[in-house]
Parts: structure tokens; C-alpha cells; sequence
């Protein structure tokens, strides 16, 4: 069986490496510019689940690995493997039924276009923070998006997955069938043994007031901004999404320099519930902010475009995160780490979760490491001669929330570095799912960088 007869059998494009296109099949892959020094053998840019069967099949025949992408978002590059990467750019599509509160979707579908099209229905789902990331690695990882407080992570609000096996069958995946393969793909990311071809998602009723502030203080006041937002987290319902951004003024800020960025954001039944909830939390703030804007009205649309400020396709990306058991040195810690930053662009984030989303647990599935607080930093630059400082950069904030950290985020982890994968996930759940890839890819077919035993037992 040669290339020509995986062409003949997808009806997608097979692009080899050396053949016409293939830099341009490559180079698509990724969001992040600083792509990984990998080459895939080959690229498929399937056009149906039929093509990704298909190519499965021939990848195991031929002792090739897979690598599943969704929209390359993942700032790790990990989609980029040496062996075949299936590309499901084009698996796209998004089918709601409002009346069962479902919606089916396609893998590459995109968190703005879903959020766009519930919208139209009166609906909505915890969709990620950015419009371009595909729902495929999202979903699959653990998914934190809007409202996740009172919506719950993403991928609990998954119903069933359909599954394309190692060896190439298509399965449907739930509670009641195949309930393991279901399990790992709630939160499974990069060890999960299968290629996820449709997401099954339960819907919630749009919001009908979502209203955001805005508080700026110089960065140096990060201990007294956790205070502020412990104490807010603890007394607010679960619709507020609060988040301290430490990163450069903006040019409406009075500030030079450095400053921190908080904005509690309230998806709420009501308009007085709306601003009644954001007036508690001004209640609580610490005195001298810089600039303040109180209970802006938003949408999906605005919330959107008000987190794509922050990231700018085409440039270099490295990027961290940690759970952490220590909420102020979080705060701190970031804060310090976004002050010394080598580029402007470079930005942290830090947010504490209600108290009560710890004393509730979480359900079981692959999503298994999470904290009472969440700290990400990300750096931002344009030159590849400034590689080295970046990165040296990032990896110096990463091992300044070494003390409390529990581990990592698996959609946002620095995956180059040695078990930082596996502190992606609770030791039992990554015992299980390396068990359950064993069982269900015993030839390794899938993730050769993620799971070194299963690349071994392949070689
Ligand atoms: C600008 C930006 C903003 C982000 N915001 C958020 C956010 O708000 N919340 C959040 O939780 N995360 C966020 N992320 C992280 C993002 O959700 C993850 O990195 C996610 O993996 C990206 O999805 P993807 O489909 O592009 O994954 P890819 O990079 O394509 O793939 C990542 C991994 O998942 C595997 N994979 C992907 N799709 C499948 C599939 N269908 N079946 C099997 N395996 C698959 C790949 O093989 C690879 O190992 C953000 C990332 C970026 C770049």
C-alpha cells in the first residue's frame, strides 16, 4: 500500500513531504510561530470523518504515527509530530437542536462560531476566551471558558464524543457506551488514544445581562489585589468570572509602564442582578485605582474582541501555567516575574476560584488537576534572535509559582520540559489513562511525543 493508495482512498489532500505544497500544508499547522523543528512525513487535510478512518488505518499499517489537529492553538506546537498529522481543519460544522439543548459539532469548529450561532438560539456554552481556537483540543483538554464557574469546565459539559479508534473503527463514546474512551476524552488533551470527530455538548440559556469592570493599579499593589479578590470570590455568586491581567498600560491608562488589569465579569439573569453583583465587588476594592470603568455592557461578540487584544497571530509564543494552593504568591509571583519582562507584550494572568468549586470536587473524568488558584504567564515577541531571552524568561515565572503548585493546565503548559505533561493530570488519572491507551492503541498509533511507552511498545 503506497502514498497513492491512502490518496485514492481520502478525499481530502495528502500532501508528502517533498512534494509541491508541502511548506505550505506544514507551515499552516500551528498558531504559534515559534513551531517545533519537526516534519510530519505526511500531511492529510481530511474533508470527512471517511478520510480520517481511512488514514488511520493506513498510518497503523504502516507503523506510522498520528497526530490529530485542531486548529494547532495548543502554544506547544504539539500537534506538529514527525509522522502523519491529520489535519481536521476543515471538520467544521455546527448543528444545534434547541429544543433537546444540544449541540452537535465538528471538532474544528470554532469558539466564536459556536458562541455566534447558540447566540441566535437564546443559547450558549462555556466556549473558550478566544474566538480562533478550535473546540477539538479545547474541549479535549478541559476547556476553561466564560462563565465556567456557573457553567462548569467545558468538557463536563460534554454528552458523548465520536471516536475514530487505532484501529480505524468509528465508535460513539458516553456514559452508557464505551464509558472509558469517555472518560479520556474529558480531559485527556494530548494522551488521549483516538481521534475525536464530534462533540455531543449541552447548552445553557444565554445570559441576558453580561456587564464587566475594569479596575487599574499600579502592578506593585498585586498583594492587596489578591486580598480584594479572595474576599470577593468568597461572597459572589458563581457567574463571576474575575480575572487580574499584570501586563503594560494601555494607552488610556495614566500609567507608564506596568500595571494590573482586573476585571470581574458577571453573566447574570438580569440587568439590576448584573450591576447589583459588579457594586459588591466595587464595594471591596482597594482605594487609588488608576483608571476605573463600571458594569460595561457585553456581549459574546465584545467579550471576544476584548481578549483578542491580547494575542497577535504570527508572532512567538512561550507559555505556562500552574495550580496552585497558594493564591498570593501567585499574585506576587507574576506580578514580579510581568515587571522584568524582556518584551511589552509579555502578559500574566491570575485568578482565584470560588471556594466552593473545591468542596464540590470534580467529576470524574481525565480532567483531573485543578487548584484553588490559577496563574498563567505568556510570553509575547516578534524576533526569533530573541528566542533564547523569552523563553529563559518564561521558565524563570514558571519556577517562581514552584512553592504551592500542584501542576499544571494542559492547554496552556510549557510541554517542552521534562514531566511537565504528566503534572498535567492527577497521578491515578494518568495511570488510568496510560492504561487505557495501552488497551485501546496497543501499537501506539497515536501521540508518540506524549507517551513515550506507547512509542516504545510501537518501535
Ligand atoms: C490565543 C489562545 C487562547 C486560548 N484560550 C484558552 C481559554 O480561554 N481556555 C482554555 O481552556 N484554553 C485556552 N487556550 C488553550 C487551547 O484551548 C488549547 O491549547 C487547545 O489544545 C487548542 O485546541 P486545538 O484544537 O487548536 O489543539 P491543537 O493544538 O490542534 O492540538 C493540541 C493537542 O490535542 C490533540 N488533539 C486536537 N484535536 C484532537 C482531536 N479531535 N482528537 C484527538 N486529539 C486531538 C492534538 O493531537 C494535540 O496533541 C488558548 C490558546 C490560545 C493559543
Amino acid at each position: 500500500m503506497t502514498i497513492e493508495t491512502l490518496r485514492a482512498a481520502v478525499r481530502g489532500d495528502v500532501v508528502a513531504d517533498g512534494e509541491a505544497g508541502y511548506a505550505e500544508a506544514r507551515d499552516g499547522l500551528l498558531f504559534n510561530g515559534r513551531a517545533p523543528d519537526r516534519r510530519p512525513a505526511i500531511v492529510v487535510r481530511v474533508a470527512c470523518v471517511d478520510d480520517v478512518q481511512a488514514t488511520v488505518r493506513y498510518a497503523a499499517r504502516h507503523g506510522l504515527k498520528v497526530s490529530p489537529r485542531g486548529s494547532g492553538h495548543n502554544f506547544s506546537g504539539i500537534a506538529l509530530q514527525d509522522g502523519v498529522v491529520l489535519d481536521l481543519g476543515a471538520l467544521d460544522r455546527i448543528a444545534i437542536d434547541p429544543v433537546a439543548r444540544i449541540a452537535e459539532v465538528e471538532p474544528a469548529a470554532k469558539n466564536g462560531a459556536l458562541a455566534e450561532a447558540l447566540g441566535a438560539h437564546g443559547l450558549a456554552f462555556p466556549t473558550g476566551h478566544c474566538h480562533t481556537v478550535s473546540l477539538s483540543g479545547y474541549l479535549l483538554g478541559g476547556g476553561f471558558g466564560w462563565n465556567s464557574g456557573a457553567w462548569g469546565l467545558a468538557c463536563h459539559n460534554v454528552e458523548a464524543v465520536d471516536v475514530v479508534m487505532a484501529d480505524g473503527r468509528l465508535i460513539r463514546a458516553s456514559a452508557t457506551e464505551h464509558p472509558d474512551v469517555f472518560w479520556a476524552a474529558r480531559g485527556g488533551g494530548p494522551e488521549f488514544f483516538g481521534v475525536v470527530v464530534r462533540y455531543r455538548l449541552r447548552l445553557h440559556d444565554l445570559p441576558k445581562a453580561i456587564r464587566t469592570s475594569l479596575f487599574f493599579y499600579p502592578i506593585e499593589r498585586a498583594a492587596e489585589i489578591e486580598d480584594w479578590v479572595t474576599a470577593a470570590m468568597a461572597v459572589v455568586p458563581s457567574n463571576v468570572e474575575f480575572t487580574t491581567h499584570f501586563q503594560s498600560a494601555p494607552p488610556f491608562v495614566p500609567a507608564v509602564g506596568k500595571v494590573a488589569m482586573c476585571t470581574p465579569t458577571v453573566f447574570a439573569d438580569s440587568e439590576a442582578e448584573a450591576r447589583e453583583t459588579l457594586g459588591r465587588i466595587a464595594a471591596l476594592a482597594p482605594a487609588g485605582a488608576l483608571a476605573v470603568e463600571e458594569a460595561l455592557p457585553m456581549t459574546f461578540a465584545s467579550l471576544y474582541e476584548a481578549a483578542a487584544t491580547s494575542f497577535y497571530t504570527g508572532t512567538r509564543y512561550a507559555v505556562d501555567s500552574a495550580w496552585s494552593v497558594q493564591p498570593a504568591h501567585v499574585f506576587a509571583s507574576l506580578a514580579a516575574s510581568v515587571a522584568a519582562a524582556p518584551a511589552p507584550h509579555a502578559f500574566a494572568l491570575a485568578v482565584v476560584l470560588p471556594p466552593a468549586a473545591g468542596e464540590a470536587g470534580l467529576p470524574d473524568a481525565a480532567f483531573s488537576m485543578a487548584g484553588p488558584a490559577f496563574g498563567a504567564a505568556y510570553a509575547i515577541w516578534d524576533a526569533p534572535e530573541e528566542d533564547a531571552a523569552n523563553v529563559a524568561w518564561l521558565r524563570d515565572a514558571a519556577d517562581g509559582l514552584a512553592p504551592g503548585r500542584l501542576g499544571h493546565y494542559v492547554g496552556e503548559a510549557d510541554l517542552e520540559r521534562p514531566g511537565w505533561l504528566e503534572a498535567c493530570y492527577a497521578p491515578e488519572a494518568l495511570a488510568r489513562l496510560r492504561a487505557l491507551a495501552t488497551l485501546h492503541d496497543p501499537l501506539g498509533v497515536f501521540a508518540p511525543g506524549a507517551r513515550p511507552e506507547a512509542a516504545r511498545l510501537a518501535g
